[in-house]
């Protein structure tokens, strides 16, 4: 039974202070049984949401990720974050995100280094991959995807196993979806998660092993209202949502549709309750 995800990407937003707070909030209104929640702040507000966290119960069980880490572990690379400077801070990473392919030209065989230092220090990626809207029309979404996923783990051709070990997690984000309002049709994206786990499972010896159980979230313009689209799909295992994770009353719908998803997977495979 693959898990239930709820990652808040907060991108350029909050100081320290209001990061405790809104991730204190968060916490107690998200509290439900079975979904994995992970918040990702800026890298300034990490320690300030790791400690928030740590001071509630309810906080106890909600992940703390980065949305970014460089592809070398160290060296000189003014301004940049090493992974292993984030181990104690967060156990997530988001990588690959499409502001950062955009502003930051950031490439897939970049990312596929990314991917490395991330694993090689223990965090648990979120790889983001998504076509543009043109891309879509012209009928190449899942070509363009496929080819996003294949660059960005060529890295782990050797390896491919460290990455199930690591726990990866695929975000589908149609980069038209975007902070734009408009939200990709729950049936295309639940087509698009099963194209990514025939996409890894087709990339060779070993990859095959992860695709199954590959966490895929939804991403795009997710909000209370349109989670259930998305939830409803069962390939689809979660989202990765950016606005409406600074909203709480936001969030608390999406966790709680996020819940009936994972009650339903649990009583569908005779866990129960
Ligand atoms: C994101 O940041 O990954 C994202 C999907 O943003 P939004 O929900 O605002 O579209």
């Amino acid at each position: 039974m693959r898990p239930v995800i709820i990652a808040a990407n907060w991108k350029m937003h909050t100081t320290p202070a209001d990061a405790a707070e809104l991730a204190t909030t968060l916490a107690g209104r998200t509290n439900v049984p079975d979904v994995e929640r992970v918040i990702c702040p800026p890298f300034v507000c990490l320690a300030a949401v790791r400690d928030a966290l740590a001071a509630t119960p309810a906080g106890l069980g909600v992940g703390v990720g980065a949305q970014n880490v460089h592809h070398e572990l160290s060296g000189a690379f003014t301004g940049e974050i090493g992974a292993g400077m984030l181990v104690g801070l967060a156990s997530w990473v988001i990588v690959g995100h499409s502001e950062r392919r955009r502003d930051a030209g950031e490439t897939d065989e970049l990312i596929s280094r990314k991917l490395q230092r991330a694993v090689e220090v223990g965090l648990r990626p979120i790889l983001c991959v998504g076509e543009q809207l043109a891309e879509r029309e012209a009928g190449m979404a899942e070509s363009v995807v496929a080819a996003q996923l294949g660059g960005s783990l060529a890295g782990f051709a050797e390896d491919p196993a460290a990455l199930g070990a690591a726990g990866l997690v695929v975000a589908y984000e149609p980069v038209w979806a975007i902070g734009t309002g408009r939200t990709a049709r729950g049936a295309d994206a639940a087509a698009m998660a099963e194209a990514i786990r025939q996409a890894i499972g087709g990339l060779g010896r070993g990859f095959d092993a992860i695709a199954t159980d590959l966490p895929v979230l939804y991403g795009g313009s997710v909000s209370a209202a349109a989670a259930g689209e998305f939830l409803a799909e069962p390939a689809i295992d979660g989202a990765l949502v950016g606005g409406a994770s600074l909203k709480v009353e936001e969030m608390a719908g999406i966790v709680a549709r996020a819940s009936l998803t994972a009650a339903g997977r649990r009583a569908a495979t005779g866990r129960g309750g």
